[in-house]
């Protein structure tokens, strides 16, 4: 491991300061991601700054009937809070279905949206990543690329983001507040955090070096039912090979309309306004269901080991809508 200093930060504005002014410094949470990579030699920060106990820990009502999450709030909090397992129970599941439980109680909700993918080339620095050593190019596109993406792909990375969390809140469209080092605060929808792979694989979000995530801000619950579901290849303690966050808003056997948001697919949490647009518009439930998939799916490709995940990913958005609906068997 590299040498490193450390600083516990004392608040937001000065933890944003104390990473903006050095280029190999770096912020940590529950150190359960960081950590491992530091271990690896694939995260070589020289400075690391403390935000554990920053006093960004609760969870809070808004104005608006939504919720104001502080980023060092833990997965497992996050999870067990009674006004989210009532208004979103999507975020619960997808929360619970995440790591174990030891992991989920060190896990923050800023670390778990700013993991690094889980592609094996990316931890073995005996290999060429593009996302590890820019310009190296892609062991991946040629290598065991089983739990790749299929969609929004470059030839440049193939990688898929890991987070569960982040699916849930991509289709409930979530926001991200942060900090700057020079105070500055913005919000960014989840949607728009990661950045396209072809833009160059190794910065995977918008944000500045030193732009601390305070919070996220949910909005009230969209009208429907919440489900996520999660394929794997364990039952526990897996990540997905394709998990789809759905919300379907269902009356008496008809479907009013839905979204939806596919994990394990791409290098982001996969939201696409065309496979959400049959929802609602076609008479016929099932029918929709299928046409949402499909047009879900539309443009996948599939890199050899990982072709699988187009079916799986049409079954399982068919599978959660009708579940979301009401109307599995
Ligand atoms: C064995 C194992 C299995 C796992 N399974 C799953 C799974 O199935 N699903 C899943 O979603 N996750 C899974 N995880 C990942 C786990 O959820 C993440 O490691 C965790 O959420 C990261 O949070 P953290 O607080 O520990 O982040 P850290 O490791 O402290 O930080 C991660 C990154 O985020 C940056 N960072 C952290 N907080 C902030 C902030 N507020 N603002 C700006 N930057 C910040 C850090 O600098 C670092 O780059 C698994 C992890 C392990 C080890
Ligand atoms: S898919 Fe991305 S992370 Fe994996 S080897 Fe290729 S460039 Fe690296």
């Amino acid at each position: 491991m590299t040498p490193f200093t450390y600083e516990r930060a004392a608040d937001a504005a000065a933890a944003a300061k104390a990473v903006a002014e050095r280029p190999d410094a770096a912020f940590i949470a529950g150190g359960t991601n960081l950590v491992d990579l530091m271990k690896l030699g694939v995260a070589r920060p020289k400075h690391l700054v403390d935000i554990s106990r920053l006093k960004l820990d609760a969870i809070a009502e808004s104005e608006d009937g939504g919720l104001v999450i502080g980023a060092q709030v833990k997965n497992s909090a996050l999870a067990a809070d009674a006004r989210v397992r009532r208004a979103y129970p999507l975020l619960s599941r997808a929360l619970l279905a995440g790591a174990s439980g030891q992991l989920r109680n060190a896990a923050s909700t800023g670390g778990n949206l700013l993991q690094r993918t889980r592609c094996p080339y990316f931890t073995n620095t005996a290999t060429p990543c593009n996302k590890r050593t820019p310009g190296s190019g892609c062991s991946a596109l040629g290598g065991f690329n089983r739990i790749h993406a299929v969609l929004g792909a470059s030839d440049a990375c193939i990688a898929t983001h890991p987070s569960d969390m982040a699916v849930a809140m991509t289709a409930l469209d979530a926001q991200v507040r942060t900090v700057t080092g020079d105070g500055a605060t913005r919000e960014i929808p989840v949607s728009e955090l990661y950045r396209d792979p072809a833009q160059g694989p190794d910065a995977e979000t918008v944000l500045a070096h030193g732009e601390l995530i305070t919070a996220v801000r949910l909005p009230p619950p969209p009208p429907g039912r919440q489900v996520y579901r999660k394929v794997r290849d364990r039952a526990s303690y897996a990540f997905a090979l394709v998990s789809v966050a759905a919300v379907v808003d269902a009356r008496d056997g008809q479907v009013l309309g839905g979204l939806f948001a596919l994990g394990g697919v791409a290098h982001k949490p996969w939201r696409v306004a065309e496979g959400e647009r049959p929802l609602g518009a076609e008479t016929r439930p099932e029918a929709s269901f299928g046409a949402a998939a499909d047009a879900a799916l539309k443009g996948a490709r599939g890199y050899g080991a990982n072709d699988f995940k187009i079916d799986l990913a049409k079954r399982t958005i068919r599978r959660t809508l009708a579940d979301a609906a009401g109307l599995s068997s």
